[in-house]
């Protein structure tokens, strides 16, 4: 007994445990933050090649933390994702993103509205039925609702595959985030409903300065035209990436060219703008 007390006092003392507690005080804030309001939607466009309009735009959350400020997904998600607040933190973000959605449309100002999701939330049971909610509560066309997944999400996964199927069939659209980063690229393609292809940053990025960038950039396109795929590339950060891109024939853009995501009002505003 003596020898087990004293192994609990070191547990007790351990920095490991600590961690632990700052876990669960995390977990228990993240749930209030989702009940109590904390969470925010941040917006960042997608503008169509060539003309540059605004087509869509992509609701990327954030915590409004009140002590330690506006914090990202990267600072909260996984722990969301480790505790299960993921799906109260996924339902505010679809119900959010629809609902902004419609009062763009009714402004004149329709855009598509594309979310993302992650593979808790694609396996939860009342992932459809949330969708379906979301967009009656808010009157929006399901054309106008992008749900976007990730290949590793989509992998494997029969239970994910039967809710894509389902979203689909209510006649929203499926977009492969981060595409080329994942190892079963073109399988994926053939075997999901997926009806745009979101080309990774990481190739954007090296796109003007190395030559196997410019030509897997390429040969997504192609290969996503013939299949019937619309394309759009993410973190275009400059002119000349954007130039690139355009001349390989991709279809949308995204990136801070056009405009860091911001809060509903700050994009709205740009919007107005955009669209006049
Ligand atoms: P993602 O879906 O790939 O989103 C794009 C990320 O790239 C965003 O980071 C965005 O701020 C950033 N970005 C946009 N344009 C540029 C650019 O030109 N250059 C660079 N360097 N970065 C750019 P953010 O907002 O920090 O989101 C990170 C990730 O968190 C997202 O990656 C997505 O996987 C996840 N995420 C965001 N919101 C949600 C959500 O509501 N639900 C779920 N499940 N995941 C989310
Ligand atoms: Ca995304
Ligand atoms: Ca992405
Ligand atoms: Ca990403």
């Amino acid at each position: 007994a003596a020898k087990s007390a004293g192994k609990n006092r070191v547990q007790f003392f351990d920095p490991a445990m600590l961690q632990l507690d700052d876990a669960v005080e995390a977990e228990a804030e993240l749930r209030a933050a989702v009940d109590g309001g904390e969470l925010v939607l941040a917006y960042q466009p997608v503008v169509a090649a060539g003309d540059g309009r605004c087509t869509a735009v992509e609701a990327l959350v954030r915590w409004a933390h009140p002590f330690r400020g506006l914090l990202g997904p990267d600072q909260f998600l996984a722990l969301a994702e480790e505790t299960g607040a993921i799906v109260p933190l996924g339902e505010f973000v679809v119900r959010r993103a629809c609902a902004d959605a419609a009062r763009w449309a009714q402004e004149g100002h329709p855009v598509a509205v594309h979310v993302n999701a992650s593979p808790t939330q694609l396996a939860h049971p009342r992932f459809v039925e949330l969708v379906r909610e979301s967009l009656a509560a808010a009157d929006l066309d399901p054309g106008q609702l992008v749900v976007e997944v990730t290949e590793t999400t989509v992998l494997d996964s029969p239970v994910v595959a039967a809710t894509l199927d389902a979203l689909v069939a209510l006649g929203v659209v499926i977009a492969l985030d981060d595409f080329g980063t994942g190892y079963s690229a073109l399988t994926t393609l053939r075997s999901l409903p997926i009806g745009i292809v979101k080309i990774d940053r990481s190739f954007v990025a090296g796109v003007l300065t190395q030559a196997a960038d410019q030509a897997v950039v390429e040969a997504i396109v192609q290969m996503a035209h013939r299949l019937g795929l619309e394309t759009v590339a993410e973190g275009v950060e400059s002119v000349e990436q954007q130039d690139v891109l355009e001349r390989v024939g991709i279809g949308s853009l995204q990136g801070y060219l056009y405009l860091p995501p911001a809060p509903a009002e700050a994009f709205s505003a740009w919007l107005a703008d955009n669209r006049r």
